[in-house]
């Protein structure tokens, strides 16, 4: 009798996996130019997972570089765009941004990064007076209430802003569900978590080595954040034993080289996480402590071209050694 009981009962868990307390949810797909991989937790999480690789697609759409009917790719053209509240939302926050950071975010850096081939994939470098003539077409996004346009000659590039935006705006549609428990968003190295994981355990997010394939250490975090890495690292070429990293310093227009490999910053809008990662590499370790003195409304970890890694405080950081910085 025992035994015909666990029978059934294993019969029931083998046909009945859509009723388990907290079903898991996955899927793969490819967007604004990376891998990524959305997992959810619930009984809504598969319906959840559709509606965000949709949502994803749409922001990519509009946010491409190289798509002339894209949002973006107007801008470019010189026209007068007229915005949702949410695209006005993410421009309004990304100047914001790029005025607090002094022009170390900046998104009008078209002309400078597409010399350069990172957008393409046709990498090169430049030469000198091609890099002046394309810092001086660098002029100045304007919005104006729910319409924007940008200075004559002026290219638009999001970049550096996108990813986080987007995994932003899937918590607010993972929010308004309300049958969703959690999700982990990984955004082609974008991090967000929504929610609680089933076992009510910590998010554990590996902070990657620049400098080889495994992990520096693992940042261990509750509820919903935005985690995002940018690092030289990420995407590069090499040309006569120089390597040319993807994030450019919007004051010379050559890639940056602050001394740092990585910057991880952890926040609750992927806007600021995203912005701040590219922001603060280009602006170094000093510079990136005074702004995090001077506004504190995020945490991060720096990791320097000689491996040493600093962290603001307050962060929960294993298996890693590092430094705690002053507040
Ligand atoms: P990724 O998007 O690869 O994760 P980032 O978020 O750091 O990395 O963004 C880098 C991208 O942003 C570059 O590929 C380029 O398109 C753009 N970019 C490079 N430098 C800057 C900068 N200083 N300010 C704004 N955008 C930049
Ligand atoms: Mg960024």
């Amino acid at each position: 009798m025992k035994k015909r009981i666990c029978l059934f009962l294993l019969c029931l868990a083998l046909v009945l996996p859509g009723c388990r307390a907290n079903p898991v949810a996955e899927k793969q797909l490819f967007a604004m130019d990376t891998v990524m991989n959305l997992t959810a937790w619930g009984s809504g999480g598969e319906a959840a997972l559709e509606e965000v690789e949709k949502l994803l697609f749409s922001l990519e759409d509009q946010l491409s570089v190289t798509r002339a009917s894209s949002l973006v790719g107007r801008l470019n053209q010189g026209q007068t765009v007229e915005l949702t509240p949410e695209f006005a939302q993410l421009l309004a926050g990304t100047l914001e941004l790029s005025q607090k950071t002094g022009g170390a975010l900046e998104p009008c850096l078209y002309p400078v990064t597409k010399l350069w081939g990172f957008t393409t994939g046709e990498y090169r470098v430049p030469e000198p007076e091609e890099i002046q003539t394309a810092l001086a077409q660098v002029g100045r996004l304007h919005l104006e209430g729910s319409t924007a346009y940008l200075d004559p000659g002026s290219q638009l590039d999001l970049g550096a802003v996108g990813k986080g935006w987007a995994g932003s705006q899937a918590v607010a549609l993972l929010q308004a569900r309300q049958d969703v428990t959690g999700a982990l968003l990984n955004l082609g190295g974008n991090i967000q978590t929504y929610g609680e994981k089933p076992d009510g355990s910590a998010w554990a997010i590996g902070i990657q080595d620049p400098d080889g394939d495994g992990m520096v250490g693992v940042l261990h975090l509750t509820g919903t954040w935005a985690v995002v890495t940018s690092g030289g690292y990420q995407r590069y070429f090499t040309q006569d034993g120089v390597d040319y990293c993807h994030i450019i310093d919007p004051a010379t227009g050559y890639p940056a080289r602050s001394g740092l490999t990585s910057v991880t910053v952890v926040a609750e809008d992927g806007l600021t996480a995203d912005g701040l990662s590219t922001a603060l590499f280009v602006l170094g370790l000093e510079a990136g402590l005074d702004y995090w003195r001077e506004n504190r409304d995020f945490a991060a970890v720096f990791i320097t071209d000689s491996g040493e890694i600093y962290a603001t405080p307050g962060l929960d950081l294993r298996q890693c050694s590092y430094r705690t910085v002053e507040g």
